[in-house]
This record gives structure tokens, C-alpha cells and sequence, in this order.
């Protein structure tokens, strides 16, 4: 990329890098559903595709604009995030060793648990927030560091420039789960990260409708192929409708994004310190922990997603999600929509996630209006 001629990443987002069709001069990309190519008369494919499963035309455009949007080198599109984050362990060899952090996404934290333990991978789960940590933690047969910054669901910070060295002098690469952050606040690959994985079912997407997963590597490796074989492999892959609908969201993700962490920000302020709240976990409030990693790895904002510990314990956290009305109580984060959730109730045993956690994954509704509900919500759980 030139930073002098290309478009600001606002301006390719928007028109998806401005491509059009070339039979039809259409703006927006076709939908293609068949499942297998034409072979040419010598045998060959000049068209250089042979079957959907891993090259179907709906993949291209939504992965050339978020190779873009990254700064990287290439883009994979996959069936869901957990499909796009697996790939990257199931591409590594038996006995090799993988540090990921102990506050993740819940579910990858139990893959990694239950299945990449049995298929031979020795899986160290520490505090990826400190440094220290990391480098002790560090083997000879250390091959990846997987990182979640701001990691889900208490929003704590990794110094992805610092933990890249570490990983690095080790030989090992970095993939750092970008999810909550997104392309719009934080740029992992020029940071010094080696994989970029998104769960592009949230902030990528932004309305809630599908499914997808996206790994973006930031140079061609050895490692990146056996990655690239996972996905042709297992198949894991993403519907056409799917891809389109994707790169449709794609288009006003930095709108989305920015009003949502404006918003959140708001929010986090509004209710730091309130009566019945014993704390607000949000990277973007000063003195909280990582405040300063993030603000220098996230100048734009520190994203839309926040939590708050209610006073009166897991009860009386159940109650408020329970009064809420604007705020919907559903898993998952990223939308237009706001959403509230009681991780603990999901994650179930095993988790540290603290009992009286509300995660609120802030949409793009006014501020005030999320503000008063939750207000009356916190009254109405603790009359
Ligand atoms: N990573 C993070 C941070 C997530 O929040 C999620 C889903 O909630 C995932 C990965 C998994 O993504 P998916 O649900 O698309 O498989």
C-alpha cells in the first residue's frame, strides 16, 4: 500500500476497493453458488478454479479488502471464528508447545483444553498481560503465542509490540485474536504480529445475520500453507451468501465501530464509581489496568465493549440483565444492536469470569438512551 495515492481505509471499506464487474459494470459483487468450474479441453483450469469449497469467487473481494484494511499479505476467509482460530493450532505438530492467554474466549479456551491436548499439542495457558510471564513461559518447542487484546470478558490489555519480540526471539510466531478491536482501532500485523484472526460474526459483519471467521497473515511462511491446507482440507468454509453479506457489513465497519466504542466510552465513564456497581472494566477508563498499552495499540478509541461487576452478586446480576429493555440479553457482541450477558451462566465451571459479571456489548442506539436503561435496570434489580 502507498500511503501517499491509496484511499484513506474509510474510503476502500466503503466501496470495497472499488471494484466492479467487469461483464456487468455492477457495483455490487454477484452471488456465486456453483459448486464446481468448468475444466478447459487440455485437461487444465485457466480459470484457476476447480472447486468451491475452498475457492469460491464470494471469498475474493471480502478478503482482498480486510488484507487491505489489516496491512497484511493475505486474507482466509472460514465457516466461523472458532473454524478460522482452530486452524491455526490444527497447522502445528504434535509435541509442539502453544502459550495462550488464561482470559480468551471461552470456547476456544476449552478447545484448546479438550482437543488440541489429545491431538499432542502441549497448550500453557498464562497471563498474557505480563511480559515477564510470557518470556518464563517460553520453551524450545514454543512454536505460537495466541494473544486476545482486548480479551473477552474482562477487557484486559496485551502488549502485542512486546509479546511479538518475546515470541520472536523464540522462534515462535504471534497470532493475536483482533476481534474486539478490529481493523478500525488496532493494527496487530504492523505492531509485529504474525496472524490476525477476527470472528468476523461480530464487528467485521456488524448485524448479528451469520457466522464467519478471517485469518490475515502478514508474510507468506511454511507455516501459513499448512494453514491454508487446513482450510482447503477440513473445509471449514464459508457460504456464498454468507461471503456477500460480509463484505456488504464490511462497508461501514468503521462507522459501526467508531460509534460503538464513542459510545462505550460514554457509558464506561457514566458508570464508573456508581452506587451499585463494585466495578467497570473497560480498557478506556484512566488508571485501569493496560490504559496506556491499549491507548498507544488503539488511538482511536478502545472499542465498544465493556463489563460491570454488580453489587449484590451473581443474583442480583441475573436481575439486572433480567430489567433491562433496550440492552437485549443475548451472547455474542459486535452488532448494531446492544447486548447484555451473564458470562458466567455460559462459560459454566472452570471460568474466571467473576459470578456478578455483566458483559455489555455496546451497539449503536443513542447513548442516552442505553445509559437510562441501564439505570433503571440497576434500580429496578436493587429495590
Ligand atoms: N474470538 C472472540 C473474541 C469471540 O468473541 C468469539 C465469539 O464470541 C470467537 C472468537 C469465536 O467466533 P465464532 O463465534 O464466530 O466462532
Amino acid at each position: 500500500m502507498n500511503a501517499d495515492t491509496d484511499p484513506h481505509p474509510e474510503s476502500r471499506a466503503a466501496q470495497a476497493l472499488g471494484w466492479i464487474d467487469d461483464a456487468t459494470r455492477a457495483i455490487s459483487p454477484p452471488i456465486h453458488v456453483s459448486s464446481t468450474f468448468l475444466r478447459d479441453a487440455d485437461n487444465g483450469y485457466s480459470s484457476g478454479r476447480v472447486y468451491m469449497r475452498d475457492q469460491n469467487p464470494a471469498f475474493d473481494q471480502a478478503e482482498a479488502l480486510l488484507t487491505s484494511l489489516e496491512g497484511g499479505h493475505e486474507t482466509l476467509l472460514f465457516a466461523s471464528g472458532m473454524a478460522a482460530a482452530t486452524a491455526v493450532f490444527q497447522a502445528l505438530q504434535p509435541g509442539d508447545h502453544v502459550l495462550a492467554p488464561k482470559v480468551m474466549y471461552w470456547s476456544l479456551r476449552n478447545w484448546l483444553h479438550g482437543f488440541a491436548t489429545s491431538w499432542g499439542l502441549e497448550v500453557e495457558l498464562i497471563d498474557m498481560t505480563d511480559a515477564a510471564a510470557v518470556r518464563a513461559a517460553i520453551r524450545p518447542t514454543t512454536k505460537l503465542v495466541w494473544a486476545e487484546t482486548p480479551a473477552n470478558p474482562l477487557w484486559s490489555i496485551t502488549d502485542i509490540a512486546a509479546t511479538a519480540e518475546i515470541a520472536h526471539a523464540a522462534g515462535a510466531l504471534l497470532a493475536v485474536d483482533s476481534t474486539t478491536a478490529t481493523p478500525v482501532l488496532s493494527q496487530p500485523l504492523a505492531l509485529g504480529a504474525d496472524i490476525v484472526m477476527h470472528s468476523a460474526t461480530k464487528y467485521l459483519n456488524g448485524h448479528s445475520d451469520l457466522t464467519a471467521g478471517t485469518l490475515t497473515v502478514g508474510s507468506d511462511s511454511e507455516q501459513w500453507q499448512r494453514v491454508r491446507a487446513v482450510r482447503a482440507q477440513i473445509g471449514g468454509t464459508l457460504g456464498s451468501l454468507e461471503s456477500w453479506l460480509l463484505l456488504r457489513g464490511m462497508r461501514t465497519v468503521y462507522l459501526r465501530v467508531r460509534a460503538a466504542s464513542a459510545s462505550a466510552q460514554r457509558i464506561a465513564e457514566h458508570f464508573a464509581g456508581h452506587r451499585h456497581l463494585s466495578a467497570v472494566l473497560y480498557p478506556g477508563l484512566p488508571g485501569s489496568p493496560g490504559h496506556e498499552i491499549a491507548a498507544r495499540q488503539m488511538p482511536g478509541g478502545f472499542g465498544g465493549m465493556l463489563s460491570i461487576r454488580v453489587t449484590g452478586g451473581p443474583d442480583a446480576a441475573v436481575a439486572v440483565a433480567a430489567h433491562t429493555r433496550l440492552w437485549k440479553r443475548a451472547t455474542s457482541l459486535g452488532g448494531v444492536e446492544s447486548l447484555i450477558e451473564h458470562r458466567a451462566s455460559i462459560e459454566g465451571e472452570g471460568t474466571p469470569v467473576p459470578a456478578d459479571l455483566l458483559r455489555l456489548s455496546t451497539g449503536i442506539e443513542h447513548s442516552d438512551d442505553l445509559i437510562a436503561d441501564l439505570e433503571q435496570a440497576l434500580d429496578a434489580a436493587h429495590a
